[in-house]
């Protein structure tokens, strides 16, 4: 992360690359590649020792252009505003590719949730969402789980807000438990989407998902679920690593004992059924299928080399720095990016706000169907584009996101 430079400027470069193709006006240019809102807070928390901490806090919307912000919150020692920007425009695009009403934000706190209890991290959560109330709202920035963040977080998200108006506003924030206006599906949602588009992917690439090998960097929610369903999908997860360790079991990992152990454990270290393994072994694997669904610049230019997959889906956002998809993409690595691999997660957030909108709730097997379309949708876009200008799949993402939020804002005119 802070190792490696600014996230903002990798995320400018794959901008510019596509722009460049599309031959976009130099206005809406220099409109896409500024954030159009910034808010940086302090969040005094009396921690359980009695002491106060400060903690600082960002919300970034990036582009209001097709709708309301949309994004979620991370806690992480290494959030920064370079890197809450550089995610809030990545949701621009994401949400511009989903082809959902939406514009791009998301926010960060500066913390280790790690080292914190229950308490101190509801008092966070909620000074952090008094501070930025007036930002946020259904129709005006609608927060998620992103990084260490979870349904519980977003229950006091939707909490202190609705006590701040008056009324119990379910619509403020997606990803939040079943029983307060959460979606069916909405927890698996982003690891159902990176299963479906690797085995499109894999479709294209000639081969079935059905019996490919799989290596997988990070097991949090997206990691896990991925693993569960390309599990179910017939695939052979035979690697998993993350924060603290990494297992290898040739013949394939026992995914629900391997969740059932990071349960207990927090980790996948220690696992009985594998061998301990490393990350710089996982991103030299032979396998199918790669997934980063960690965090960012994970896959560098002094890893990409060694990379043997021959599909990356990046899970993650940004795990690949512009530097090293340049390598893999020389080398005929299929790389699905980001913005299309893992959108499932604010594409199945755009359908609770639907509902909750809507006080109507949809069945699980409904949502899924939706949300599989939507993907194939993005994925055969995205594909598509891809052939017809004869580009990598991320540049094409970038080309179909830039052309809806382009249109719309040529459309909407200057105010002003
Ligand atoms: N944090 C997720 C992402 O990066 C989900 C965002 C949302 O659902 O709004 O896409």
């Amino acid at each position: 992360m802070a190792t490696h430079g600014s996230i903002f400027e990798d995320m400018l470069q794959e901008f510019d690359g596509a722009a460049r193709i599309l031959n976009l006006e130099p206005g809406i240019w220099k409109i896409l590649t500024h954030p159009k809102r910034q808010i940086i807070v302090s969040c005094p928390v009396q921690m359980d020792n009695g002491e106060i901490e400060v903690f600082t806090g960002y919300r970034v919307q990036y582009n209001i252009t097709l709708g309301p912000a949309k994004g979620g919150i991370r806690y992480h020692p290494g959030v920064s505003l370079d890197e809450v920007t550089a995610l809030a425009a990545w949701m621009t695009w994401k949400c511009a590719v989903a082809h959902i009403p939406f514009g791009g934000g998301k926010g960060g706190v500066i913390c280790d949730p790690t080292k914190m209890s229950r308490r101190e991290l509801e008092a966070l959560t909620r000074r952090y969402i008094a501070e930025i109330i007036d930002a946020i709202g259904p129709e005006k920035d609608v927060p998620a789980p992103d990084v260490n963040t979870n349904e519980q977080v977003m229950a006091w998200v939707m909490d202190t807000y609705s006590m701040h108006v008056g009324h119990t506003t379910t619509s403020v924030v997606t990803g939040k438990p079943l029983e307060l206006g959460g979606s069916l599906g909405r927890r698996e949602a982003t690891g159902r989407g990176v299963m479906i588009v690797a085995r499109e992917s894999a479709r294209h690439a000639g081969f079935d998902i059905n019996g490919a090998t799989v290596g997988i960097q990070g097991f949090g929610n997206v990691g896990s679920v991925s693993a569960d369903l390309l599990r179910a999908a017939g695939a052979r997860v035979v690697a998993v690593t993350d924060w603290k360790g990494g297992v290898y079991n040739a013949s394939g990992l026992d995914i629900p004992k391997l969740i059932e152990h990071v349960s207990r454990n927090r980790t996948v270290e220690g696992f009985m059924d594998g061998e301990p393994f490393t990350n710089d072994q996982l991103f030299k694997l032979d396998v199918d299928v790669l997934i980063p669904a960690a965090l960012e610049n994970q896959i560098t230019s002094e890893n990409a080399a060694g990379v043997r997959a021959k599909i990356v889906v990046e899970a993650a956002n940004g795990p690949t720095t512009p530097e090293a998809h340049r390598l893999l993409h020389e080398r005929g690595v299929f790389v699905v990016p980001d913005i299309l691999a893992n959108s499932a997660g604010v594409t199945t957030s755009y359908f609770e706000w639907v509902q909750d909108r809507y006080g109507y709730f949809w069945t699980e097997k409904e949502v899924n169907e939706r949300l599989e379309a939507k993907i194939c949708q993005a994925f055969d876009a995205v594909l598509r584009t891809s052939l017809k200008y004869k580009v990598d799949m991320r540049t094409a993402a970038y080309i179909v996101a830039i052309e809806r939020v382009a249109t719309v804002t040529r459309m909407r005119g200057m105010y002003a």
